[in-house]
């Protein structure tokens, strides 16, 4: 079994409760920093660490958290980016179901790092079911003196409070979340300046993912070189993966950075293999903004080595042929997948997402969309194929936020793997024309089982 340190109790009756929680160990992080430790001293700790954030970028945590512009007399802000809304991604939403508290805590902790009295939790409408619960655990944490006046009689102060986004998914993005929760449309910001200058109401804020807040926990709790002993090289910690698509246990999963991909989908400590025993197509392992990857490049790079589930691994070789860890949204496609239809669903979803700022993701996430569903209803021609690739090359790179990049990297990467299978959907539009045909489309390495 692999170690364990944001769901080791997750299996615990009544952990998400305080009386439970605490029985367990629960707010001896926020002890041991405000009784026994700097602000900066636990800023050193998360730097030791290793920690990088969980949300997708992968940006070292406490270089960020140095960052923070500290101005005599100005308030600084931490918000926890709760707005999980990446398909495929749902891991966030399992830890704040399971164990509210540990975010609870991990806010505190931080919020004391960084010298924040306000600190906010932005979660995505959609999980309005979770308002309820993280309340619960906020008002338990004030009436057991970790949130308030004076906390354990430091003399440091903090309010927390939860406060949920309307269903965007371009919230997620940490200068539209914090419009948001000023109370304007989400459209995210021009940067510089950056959030650590001017954030939340023009004042220093750090923005970090619910993971990322909750693994302070552990850091403070064991140390910040302790916790770099777990996980891989650059990778330290463990990492929450939610898996999905054709395998046999989804669910969501707390790994040790650095085990083999192969060993994630196959093991029945985790994936357990294919459902139905059938043949693994692709996977796109970190959240629908990632390259896809084809078998072969999915359990091994192109030089050859195991592929594994770290930031480094599963970038290595670029995006010719690597992909990233991403949001930790891994999902899995077996044999019968249609990589087209698949695309053209994310395609859907990043122009329906689009905030419309910006001409190329406004309109190049529109025309993507479009010319996807048009090879995917057999209407395509075959010099569809190098539009989208030339459209996704447009919008790379040229937009204010990152979701451009996210509604062009997986066109990309479906046309660099799966050429061949967009070409099909062109030749024989009477064959993807079947509505069953989502089950019948060749497959990578197999292309004589549908000749
Ligand atoms: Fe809006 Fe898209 Fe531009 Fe981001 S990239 S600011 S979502 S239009």
């Amino acid at each position: 079994m692999g170690r364990k340190v944001l769901l080791e109790h997750d299996h615990i009756e009544g952990i998400n409760t305080y009386e439970v929680y605490r029985r367990m160990g629960g707010y001896r992080s926020v002890e041991k920093a405000i009784k026994t430790m700097s602000p900066d001293e636990v800023v050193e700790e998360v730097k030791k660490s290793g920690l990088r954030g969980r949300g997708g970028a992968g940006f070292p945590t406490g270089m960020k958290w140095s960052f923070l512009a500290k101005p005599a007399g100005v308030a600084r802000y931490l918000v926890c980016n709760a707005d999980e809304s990446e398909p495929g991604t749902f891991k966030d939403r399992y830890l704040m179901e399971k164990n509210p508290h540990i975010l609870v805590e991990g806010m505190i902790t931080a919020s004391f790092a960084l010298g924040a009295n306000t600190s906010y939790i932005y979660i995505r409408g959609e999980y309005f079911y979770l308002v309820k619960i993280l309340e619960r655990a906020i008002a338990e944490a004030y009436a057991a003196g970790f949130l308030g006046k004076n906390i354990l009689g430091s003399g440091y102060d903090l309010d927390l409070y939860v406060h949920p986004g309307a269903g965007a998914y371009i919230c997620g993005e940490e200068t539209a979340l914090l419009e948001s929760l000023e109370g304007k449309r989400g459209n995210p910001r021009m940067k510089p300046p950056f959030p650590a200058i001017a954030g939340l109401y023009a004042c220093p804020t750090v923005v970090n993912n619910v993971e990322t807040i909750a693994a302070v926990v552990p850091i403070v709790n064991l140390g910040g070189e302790e916790y770099a002993k777990i996980g891989i090289g650059r990778s330290t910690g463990t990492k929450l993966i939610s898996a999905g698509g054709n395998i046999k246990k989804p669910g969501v999963y707390e790994i040790e950075m650095g085990i083999s991909v192969e060993d994630f989908i196959y093991s029945d400590e985790y994936c357990g293999g294919i459902e139905n025993d059938l043949e693994l197509k692709a996977c796109v392992p970190g959240g629908s903004s990632v390259p896809i990857l084809p078998k072969d490049l999915l359990l091994k790079t192109a030089a050859g080595e195991t592929r594994l589930m770290s930031y480094e691994s599963l970038s290595d070789g670029g995006f010719a042929t690597g992909s990233m860890l991403g949001s930790g949204g891994f999902f899995v496609y077996d044999q019968r997948a249609c990589i087209v239809r698949s695309t053209w669903n994310f395609s859907r979803f990043y122009h329906h997402e689009s905030c419309g700022q910006c001409s190329p993701c406004r309109e190049g996430t529109g025309w993507m969309e479009k010319i996807l569903h048009r090879i995917e209803n057999g209407h395509g021609k075959m010099h569809d194929i190098d539009l989208l690739v030339d459209v996704a090359s447009k919008i790379e790179g040229n937009t204010i936020c990152p979701l451009g990049d996210a509604a062009a990297w997986p066109v990309a990467a479906a046309i660099r793997h799966f050429r061949e299978e967009f070409e099909y959907h062109i030749k024989y539009p009477e064959k993807v024309k079947d509505p069953k045909h989502f089950h019948k489309t060749p497959f990578r390495g197999l292309k004589n089982v549908y000749a």
